[in-house]
């Protein structure tokens, strides 16, 4: 009301410090979930990947892009999701607390909020947190060298949790015993423990768990009646290499 607007209080407001983002760079937000170690343990989440849980994750990044149009692309894995915007977006005036916050508050809202059609058995038993950060990064090689250490860590992680379960689940160790069985391991050793212990290829392993999931907008055709809208799908792809990007030029506009 104009009363309260003039109190004498008012002068508060002037503590407030504006963290306006550098324009023209790369916004990446990341969020990743508050110990998911236990988080999982307690959910019953299937080891060393839970589809159900990966999914759940989608669909609340998905939530988060419908609501965003300037975020271009995410990538997610385990319990982290990575939000990119637009270098031109202006979005709350590129307001770093703004955009941090309302994306994390709907991916964490949407997670909870979609929980039971994911999880039909297991009732949540806490609220779920998730931290979030702001990363600028001014240049395109920039920008495609976090999204390949992100991918680079999804493949390392899961690696060790795949060969690490497998000894855990089909081997009889127990988990002290196959991190010390593992510690020290090179990527070859772990491909070979997969394949000449447990027949397991590793390369036949799901796309999803190895690449995690990429989020882009598409244009589809309905078949129907031939109209043409934007949607937001799934890949699970290598995005190493420069032909996802060639692939996917609407992305850094080349
Ligand atoms: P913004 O996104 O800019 O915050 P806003 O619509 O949330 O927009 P606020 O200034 O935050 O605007 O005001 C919140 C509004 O929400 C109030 O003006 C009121 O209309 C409504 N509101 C919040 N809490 C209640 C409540 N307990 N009962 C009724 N109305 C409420
Ligand atoms: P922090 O609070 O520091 O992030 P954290 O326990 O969440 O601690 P992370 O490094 O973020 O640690 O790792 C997330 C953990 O959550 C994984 O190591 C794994 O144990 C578990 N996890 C996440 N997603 C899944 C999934 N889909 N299936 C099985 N386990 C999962
Ligand atoms: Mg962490
Ligand atoms: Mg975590
Ligand atoms: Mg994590
Ligand atoms: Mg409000």
């Amino acid at each position: 009301t104009p009363t309260m607007a003039k109190s004498k209080f008012e002068y508060v407001r002037t503590f407030e410090t504006e963290e306006k983002l550098l324009p023209n760079s790369w916004i990446v937000v990341r969020i990743d979930g508050r110990a998911f170690h236990q988080f999982s343990t307690k959910h019953n989440f299937k080891k060393p990947n839970d589809s159900n849980a990966l999914a759940l994750m989608n669909k609340a990044a998905s939530v988060v892009m419908n609501e965003f149009k300037d975020i271009s692309l995410c990538y997610g894995q385990s319990d982290e999701y990575s939000f990119v915007l637009r270098k031109d977006t202006t979005l709350y005036n590129r307001r770093a607390p703004k955009i941090m916050t309302y994306i994390n508050s709907l991916f964490s809202a949407s997670y909870v909020f979609y929980w039971s059609h994911f999880f039909k058995e297991t009732k949540l038993k806490h609220p779920p947190v998730f931290d979030a950060r702001v990363i600028l990064y001014p240049s395109d090689e920039n920008l495609r060298d976090y999204l390949s250490w992100r991918q680079a860590d999804c493949h390392i992680n899961n690696l060790y949790n795949t060969t690490f379960w497998a000894l855990v689940l089909k081997g009889g160790l127990t988990n002290a015993e196959a991190e010390k069985r593992l510690s020290g391991t090179l990527s070859s050793d772990k491909n070979e423990i997969l394949f000449s212990e447990f027949g397991t290829n590793y390369n036949n392993e799901p796309e999803m768990f190895k690449k995690g999931t990429i989020l882009l907008r598409k244009r589809v055709k309905n078949p129907k009646h031939g109209k043409t809208r934007v949607v937001v799908l799934p890949f699970h792809e290598d995005l190493i290499q420069d032909n996802f990007w060639e692939r996917n030029s609407e992305i850094l506009g080349i």
